[in-house]
């Protein structure tokens, strides 16, 4: 027999681990599909750091404290950054952000994916109206009736609901298979990360250079060493990969003008290629795109998961009081919001990519002229770190916080 769910939820990542337990604690039965085993499997706790990290918003953290979620965390793993420094190769354009310019405790904090995804996980698993299909993956969708969806999995189980959230991230099979296309594009770039140990503390900053081939992030981590995201011109970061220890970190170190002073460094290298995409519709009749599956900014603003997770937090305001999760008007209401709000934060993180790459001098004194002005008005700094902090989100979310 054909097993019927309030939602369908395709890939239990952060988002839609995030999803799935934000419809089930609304009283929704879920199906959560994930193709990966368990996460003890693949990735065992141990003392080092986990080499992907994020930084994680005000407003997620909060989204994530309503679930529970955010207090599961092992607090000792999570460092909160008080400062962020930006400042541009050519030494003009600084800007800092200062938390108690904000009056608020933290511009955010800097948590392992693991650490999160895991806490999510075993929430998801303490949920009884959650059912995991794992590790299994979506072979087919077929739309039968206007109430009806099924979904044929590869292991040759059927499902049915009137709605299938699609949080399958950034290549999502679940948009293809809903014939919903992606526009992309690459930015020439791929990232390098790393953990190091610094020289000089990391005063609980997020430091950030813009250099003409591409933005060095050194994110504070709460055993004193610093997470990096350098994100190069694709040639140059595949001679940066090939380096060995010492010769890469005398180029870490020197591309931060040694703020930090020599840094060494305590893990492999992991790399990235960017790229930009965003969807011109997040909803095709029952499907529904969120997280990754909808949109992919460039990391250098720290956004792409806390965008993610605004999206679970919009959905669940519009729907979670509804006896079932499918209305059409409201999931319309919710794409409408959502893929303004996180198309503009793509093309603003493109943009300021491009920007501080350029090497047109006219653009240099925008620039400069621009970041001056943002440094010496409080308002406009604000405004900008209240954006930032809301995971860009404009309308809804201000009352929040
Ligand atoms: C170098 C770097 C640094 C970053 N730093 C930050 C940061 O500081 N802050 C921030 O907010 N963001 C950051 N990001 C972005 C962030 O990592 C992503 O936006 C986030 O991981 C996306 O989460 P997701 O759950 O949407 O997708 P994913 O993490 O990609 O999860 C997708 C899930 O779907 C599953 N799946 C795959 N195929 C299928 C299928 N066919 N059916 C069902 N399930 C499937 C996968 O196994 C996975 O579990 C960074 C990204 C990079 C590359």
């Amino acid at each position: 027999m054909t097993e019927r769910f309030d939602v369908i939820v395709a890939g239990a990542g952060m988002v839609g681990a995030c999803a799935a337990l934000s419809f089930s604690r609304c009283g929704f039965r879920t199906a959560l599909i994930e193709p990966r085993p368990p996460l003890d499997d693949i990735d065992p706790v141990d003392a080092s750091y986990d080499l992907r990290v994020s930084a994680i918003s005000p407003l997620s953290q909060h989204i994530l404290s309503k679930l529970g979620v955010w207090p599961a965390l092992d607090q000792s793993r999570v460092e909160h950054y008080h400062q962020m420094a930006i400042w541009h190769e050519n030494g003009e354009a600084n800007i800092t952000f200062d938390s108690v310019e904000l009056a608020r405790d933290s511009l955010g904090a800097i948590v392992e994916n693991r650490q999160i995804l895991r806490a999510l996980l075993a929430a998801c698993e303490a949920q009884s109206t959650i059912e995991w299909f794992r590790p299994d993956a979506i072979e087919l969708l077929q739309e039968n009736s206007d109430q009806n969806l099924r979904v044929t999995l590869k292991s040759g189980v059927e499902i049915e609901s009137d709605l299938l959230v699609a949080a399958d991230g950034r290549n999502s099979n679940t948009r293809s298979l809903a014939g919903i296309d992606a526009w992309n594009g690459s930015y020439d770039q791929i990232a390098i990360v790393a953990n190091l140990v610094t020289e000089l503390p990391h005063q609980h900053t997020a430091w950030q250079r813009f250099l003409k081939t591409g933005p060095l992030a050194f994110l504070p981590l709460a055993n004193g060493e610093s997470s990096i995201v350098w994100s190069c011109d694709t040639e140059l970061a595949e001679e940066i990969l090939k380096m060995n220890d010492q010769p890469f970190c005398d180029a870490v170190g020197q591309a931060l003008e040694y703020r930090l002073g020599a840094v060494t460094a305590t893990s492999d290298r992991l790399s990235f290629p960017l790229s930009w995409h965003s969807c011109n519709r997040w909803l095709k009749n029952r499907i529904l795109l969120i997280g990754d599956a909808a949109h992919g900014v460039h990391p250098l603003a720290g956004q792409g998961v806390n965008l993610g997770f605004s999206d679970v937090d919009v959905l669940i305001d519009m729907i979670g009081d509804l006896s079932r999760p499918w209305n059409q008007r409201k999931l319309r209401q919710f794409e409408r919001q959502r893929k303004s709000e996180t198309t503009l934060a793509t093309h603003l993180f493109t943009g300021l990519k491009w920007l501080y790459g350029s090497d047109n001098p006219v653009l240099n004194r925008l620039r400069n002229s621009a970041m001056q002005c943002v440094q010496a008005s409080p308002w406009s700094k604000r405004l900008l770190m209240k954006q930032a902090i809301q995971n860009m989100a404009l309308n809804h979310l201000i009352p929040k916080l």
